[in-house]
């Protein structure tokens, strides 16, 4: 699905002398690399604070605790995201309110979350699926309308764009009041190893973030707040220095191939290639900045999208299937509450959707041979 071997051999010297570089100075933990990849990335995304931590889990975790959210408060996320979207949540004794997406976007859907608003409702955590950002403009009216706070899932949409209705255009990850990231290796933005950081635009949170961090200290050794052990080791900050100058290649690499896949995909019935913000004034998606494709998903219709993947992985090509269960039907996250018909569209997504390989060192070679294997299957 991924080649970060490829990736690699392009920047193998710049990598490898940054990190011999943190071996010799050995601070090894929140050393002057770290610190300069916090200060790099705020540049980068055009926000007041990054607070680098050890993973995107943690990342989220820790962007509700310093919000200070309590134990009963009823947090709003999606039923079509990866499980630590709601595993932070459940584990810091709030209440998951887990709703509907767009069959389209396969992004939260405005109005479900608009239905599952309760006096106890203290957040909405959006999460930018696969890429491609979700309604902020929305989102974020709806949150202040109800006074909550909005905490962006930005795992996935790294160095994308959203624009707003009055055509301002903004990063992923810099709307809503905080956002969490992950810089796991497959990530749009990778280290190898884990990583992953909280951007916010509001200075009070960020101090209180960076206490809670390291144990809740804000003077050494002594703990105003409970707090947390979640740092960015000084190596991976090194290999994210050494990446984050191609970022913006990087995602151009994967929107390039995203095109060539949905050029190919072009009036095939069963085949609904994901879309994007721009596809109406835009139809050269290689120009498209709102979807950096951390995935590229189909949804194959009136087909058997299982009997593809394996096809597909017959054939030597690795296969997706992302989210083969909804959240809200799994052991962990069920819910008396939660009724049916009102997770119709994740429902039918997980019955539908199927990942092909997406990263920057896809070939035109490979790009055909993969189409073409969908196509045949498909047409069959
Ligand atoms: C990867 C991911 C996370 C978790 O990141 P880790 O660094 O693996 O902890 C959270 N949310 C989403 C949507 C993700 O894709």
């Amino acid at each position: 699905m991924v080649d970060l071997k490829g990736q690699y051999a392009a920047i193998k010297e710049r990598v490898d002398s940054s990190i011999l570089n943190v071996i010799e100075n050995t601070a090894f933990v929140n050393g002057p690399e770290v610190h300069a990849f916090q200060k790099e990335l705020e540049e980068y995304l055009n926000v007041k604070n990054v607070i680098p931590c050890a993973n995107g889990t943690d990342a989220l975790q820790i962007a509700m605790m310093g919000l200070g959210l309590k134990p009963g408060d009823e947090v709003i996320t999606a039923d079509f995201t990866f499980a630590a979207t709601v595993e932070v949540i459940a584990l810091l004794g709030l209440t998951p309110v887990l709703v509907d997406v767009d069959p389209v976007t396969f992004n939260i859907d405005v109005e479900a979350i608009k239905n599952a608003i309760t006096p106890n409702t203290k957040a909405i955590v959006p999460v930018h699926l696969f890429g491609l950002a979700a309604n902020m403009d929305e989102i974020m009216d709806l949150a202040n309308e109800h006074n909550l706070y909005v905490i962006e899932d930005n795992a996935q949409g790294i160095g994308g764009y959203y624009t707003s209705k009055d055509g301002s255009k903004k990063k992923t990850g810099t709307i809503g009041h905080v956002a969490s990231t992950s810089f796991f290796p497959s990530k749009n933005l990778g280290c190898y190893g884990d990583g992953g950081a909280i951007f916010t635009n509001d200075d009070e949170l960020a101090h209180m973030i960076r206490g809670i961090v390291n144990h809740g200290m804000y003077e050494r050794y002594h703990h105003d707040v409970v707090g947390v052990n979640s740092r960015l080791d000084s190596i991976q900050a090194a290999v994210l220095r050494a990446k984050l100058p191609n970022l913006d290649s990087y995602n151009k690499a994967r929107r390039t191939a995203a095109a060539k896949y949905t050029k190919a995909f072009k009036d095939r019935e069963n085949i609904i290639t994901p879309t994007c913000f721009c596809d109406a004034s835009d139809t050269n998606k290689e120009n498209c900045d709102c979807h950096v494709y951390h995935q590229y998903t189909l949804k194959i219709v009136n087909s058997d999208r299982d009997a593809l993947a394996k096809h597909l992985n017959e054939n030597g090509i690795p296969c997706g299937v992302y989210y083969p269960i909804p959240l809200h039907l799994q052991k962990a996250y069920l819910d008396v509450r939660y009724k049916e018909e009102n997770f119709t569209v994740t429902n039918q997504l997980i019955k539908e959707v199927i990942s092909l390989p997406m990263h920057t060192e896809l070939d035109d070679e490979q790009i055909e041979y993969i189409t073409s294997m969908v196509i045949n299957f498909v047409n069959k």
